[in-house]
């Protein structure tokens, strides 16, 4: 039986989740929870965890991954007889989730038949309402992925997703592939699905525009940990975590002028097994003090929001 969405508590509960490969953590302690009908963003750099993160949430982490602590939707372990279902999953690679050999429609088609046990005739018909749902005419349901644009193929991979009225959606870089306008039209897609049917969104991207326009909530990654949890407009608008701020003064501005070189963070994220005993992002602190190099930081609670950092006078930084 479908979970009621107006149920009090978190639709999605993740508490401790830990990705390791052959004993190297890719992913560590992670906690944060999603809300029915909220868009979390999960945004870093490259190689922050970001990606192994949005599949263990959907118990699809790669079999050589060991996954420890907890990912529940309500309540109850996200198995694989969910996907499709109560999960879904947007990649950033439209081909990979669509057949090359079958037609688009034919693949929504089968997709919602093989879940609700429809009539091929209803099945076909609901597969045209999802492709207008996503802007796609009656005339793109005949055709095969490879004819279709990225952007197209982007759409029907959300219409894909969307087909089974899922609670969770995780979108992994849905957009990265495509040009700036269409990326926009993508995520404003997505959005409105996720808002029509009442799912849930935890959106991957680098794109911290993307972010304030379409984002509740946002949890900044670094080396597999959180550095910052909170809402969108105060993570945003005054971050506290030293890598937020270093994130954040990276990005242009309405006031920046053209062609001016950006500021960057010094140094690179750690590759996964290296990662400093400490506070992760010492070497690239410009606040690190003793302390940071020996004692990883724990998120707590300040201003609204979490925030890993020994700092004691975060808010006045
Ligand atoms: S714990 Fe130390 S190194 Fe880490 S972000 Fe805070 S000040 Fe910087």
């Amino acid at each position: 039986m479908r979970p009621d969405p107006q149920a009090p508590g978190p639709l999605l509960s993740v508490r401790g989740l830990s990705v390791d490969f052959a004993g190297v953590p890719a992913v560590s302690g992670l906690s944060f929870d999603v809300a029915p009908g909220e868009v979390l963003a999960l945004v870093g750099e490259s190689g922050a965890g970001k990606s192994v993160t949005a599949r263990a949430l959907l118990g699809m982490a790669p079999r050589e991954a060991t996954v420890s602590g907890s990912v529940l939707l309500r309540g109850a372990r996200v198995t694989a007889a969910d996907w499709g279902r109560r999960v879904a999953l947007v990649p950033q690679d439209a081909l990979s989730a669509l057949s090359p050999v079958h037609p688009v429609g034919e693949q929504l088609a089968l997709a919602v038949r093989s879940v609700r046990g429809l009539s091929r005739k209803d099945a076909r018909s609901r597969a045209l309402s999802a492709l207008a749902e996503v802007g796609i005419p009656a005339s793109g349901a005949t055709a095969y992925p490879h004819e279709f644009s990225g952007g197209m193929r982007q759409r029907a991979v959300i219409a894909m997703a969307m087909i089974n009225r899922p609670e969770l959606v995780v979108a992994d870089e849905p957009t990265t592939a495509l040009d700036p306008e269409t990326q926009d039209r993508i995520l404003a897609v997505l959005g409105e699905r996720c808002t029509a049917t009442g799912a849930s969104l935890v959106l991957v991207t680098h794109d911290l525009g993307a972010v304030r326009a379409r984002a509740d909530r946002m949890a900044v990654m670094y080396a597999g940990r959180l550095a910052e949890y909170g809402p969108v407009h105060r993570v945003l608008d005054r971050p506290l975590a030293p890598y937020t701020e270093g994130l954040l003064a990276c990005l242009p501005t309405a006031a920046t002028p053209r062609k001016s070189r950006l500021p960057v963070i010094p140094g690179r994220p750690p590759a996964p097994g290296s990662v400093p005993s400490g506070c992760a992002f010492t070497p690239r602190c410009r606040y690190a003090t003793d302390r940071c190099r020996t004692e990883r930081p724990a998120p707590r609670a300040v201003d609204g929001r979490e925030v890993a950092c020994h700092l004691d006078h975060l808010e006045s930084l």
